[in-house]
């Protein structure tokens, strides 16, 4: 399995970039926990340099790396500047680079560029020494990337910025340059905007299901794209109607409508409303096999999807679980 590093730049006594009130280290932090449930849920090993806001220490955290024998190393960060406020996304990685962390770089901002923020590219930065500017670079000896997510300082960046989002966004870079080899490929990364083909009978089936239940005219190409994803959202909707005697409009989009009569879905229940929670966790790349079952396995998936989108972590698929599992596609 591969053995990605995944560290927050800044922490505790450092904030980073402070703007309008949000602190650097705080997204970066958010940001890199996500990332890290992630990775985790589809077969990584992950290190982290710290999961809570406490200080970090560059050259300590460069050495833990190295000692670990990270594959790969990610720090995440918010990027600013004075005067004008920048806008968009760029990733900084090694002079000592001898391809893959160039990949990562690439991947990270195609990513991230797919969720409607500026392509600023990739490149290395070096000092007056000739070595890498930043010392996560310079000290670590792994393909390594400084992902400069978004300016913190542009207030549209940081409208534009959902955590979760740029979580997946890195973690589908990852997975394309660093994919896990083996029996059972990772379930298809959710797409970055541009949708992604995941080809897997995992995909289909749920695409066909979709089909047979609420007569959507899918393609069954497991390609997960906007038709499939709405059509989740449709069927659930479908669904509150059918069992619990809501009008809503079968729209696809899950808004506050849809939100105040969602019902609370946990372990144990079983059904079509079930399926779909677990088809939407399965799109987004956790592991869970869409059964109508809601066993342990889907209660992991809910707990670690909670985590990543900031929610209470209960294992209760309520109205704000399904409205932060069902918006921003
Ligand atoms: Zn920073």
């Amino acid at each position: 399995m591969p053995k990605i590093a995944v560290y927050a730049g800044h922490g505790g006594s450092d904030y980073g970039a402070v703007a309008n009130g949000v602190y650097e280290k705080n997204i970066n932090l958010a940001i890199s926990n996500a990332l890290s449930d992630i990775l985790r849920q589809r077969g990584y090993t992950v290190l982290n340099n710290r999961t809570t806001d406490v200080d970090r220490n560059i050259t300590q955290d460069a050495r833990k790396a190295n000692n670990w024998g990270a594959d790969a190393l990610i720090e995440i960060h918010m990027n600013s500047n004075e005067s004008t406020p920048g806008n968009g996304t760029e990733m900084l990685y090694s002079i000592k680079d001898t391809g893959r962390g160039r990949q990562l770089a690439q991947a990270s901002l195609n990513a991230i560029t797919a969720l409607g923020f500026t392509d600023r590219g990739i490149r290395t930065q070096i000092n007056e020494e000739g070595q890498d500017e930043f010392g996560i670079l310079r000290l670590t000896n792994m393909p390594a990337v400084l992902a400069e997510t978004a300016f913190i300082n542009n207030a549209s960046d940081l409208r534009k910025l959902n955590v979760y989002d740029a979580a997946e966004a890195y973690a589908s870079a990852v997975q394309r340059v660093f994919p896990i080899s083996g029996s059972s490929p990772p379930p298809p990364p959710p797409s970055g905007g541009g949708g992604n083909s995941g080809g897997g009978s995992g995909t289909r089936g749920i695409q066909s299901t979709l089909n047979t239940r609420y007569g959507l005219g899918l393609t069954v190409d497991g390609i997960v794209g906007p038709k499939t994803r709405d059509g989740i959202v449709r069927g659930m909707q479908t669904e509150l109607n059918r069992q619990y005697g809501n009008t809503l409009t079968v729209d696809g989009v899950f808004g506050p409508a849809s939100r105040s009569a969602a019902v609370n879905v946990s372990s144990g229940a079983r059904g079509n409303i079930t399926y779909l929670i677990q088809a939407a966790l399965y799109l987004k790349g956790y592991t869970v096999t869409p059964d109508g079952v809601f066993g342990s396995q889907t209660e992991a998936a809910v707990k670690s999807f909670q985590r990543s989108a900031g929610l209470a972590t209960d294992g209760i698929a309520g109205p704000a679980t399904q409205t932060a599992l069902f918006r921003n596609w």
